[in-house]
């Protein structure tokens, strides 16, 4: 595979899907940068996780103080006093408000301060939980309009898009990756490392992609 000459960011949280993006990018192109944003996760154990992936892979590792969204929009990922849950028809409490909007448009302003072009994220439609800001639609409009505010040519990349978590873990495997990723990334609503606490949301969409992805090997 031809390298891309190109430098890129990653939005990088330590989770199994923006480690994957992490690979991915590591292989498309030339020189590569990770971005984490702190915007008071419940577990610091996630920012810690971020920190030692990039360490492992010998990237370079920005985090971003991003606290005023929890002062704006509290939220289950933030306050143990929220209950993660998801109710018929509404958004679920996972669901940070502007949170891929305000992420995205700050690593497209780092992107630009250091000479990268390639955003990448990690974001994905096949299994929409219901996350609007996940959709390819509304990362194809702030690629335009990023492009607009800052006149400059950013590409947002997204791997990830149209794969289910199956598929997901197929592309880790094709990266070289599987072991790496199901053993170092932190997903676990409950801040518990690789194969998680088994029972939140979060470890079951994920067990449920490793199971489904194992059989079919
Ligand atoms: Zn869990």
């Amino acid at each position: 595979m031809t390298k891309n000459n190109n430098k890129a960011v990653v939005v990088f949280s330590g989770g199994q899907d923006s480690t994957t993006c992490l690979f991915w990018a590591k292989q498309h192109f030339s020189e590569i940068e990770a971005v984490t944003f702190n915007y008071g996760q419940r577990h610091s154990a996630e920012l810690e996780c971020a920190a030692r992936i990039t360490k492992d892979l010998s990237i370079k590792h920005h985090v971003q103080d991003m606290s005023l969204l929890n002062q704006l929009a509290p939220n289950a990922l933030t306050r143990s006093d929220i209950d993660i849950a998801s109710e018929e028809g509404k958004l679920p409490t996972t669901f940070v408000d502007g949170r891929n909007l305000l992420f995205l448009s700050f690593a497209a302003i780092l992107a630009k301060q250091i000479g990268a072009k390639h955003i990448i994220t990690g974001v994905c439609e096949t299994d929409f939980s219901g996350y609007p800001d996940c959709r390819d639609v509304f990362i194809k409009s702030l690629n335009v309009t990023l492009n607009l505010s800052m006149d400059y040519q950013f590409v947002i990349e997204t791997p990830l898009m149209w794969l289910n978590k199956a598929q997901a873990w197929k592309l880790a495997d094709e990266l070289g990756a599987f072991e790496y990723i199901r053993n170092n990334t932190l997903t676990c609503y409950n801040g518990i490392l690789a194969d998680g606490c088994g029972e939140c949301p979060a470890c079951i969409l994920r067990k449920r992609g490793l199971e489904e992805y194992l059989l079919s090997k």
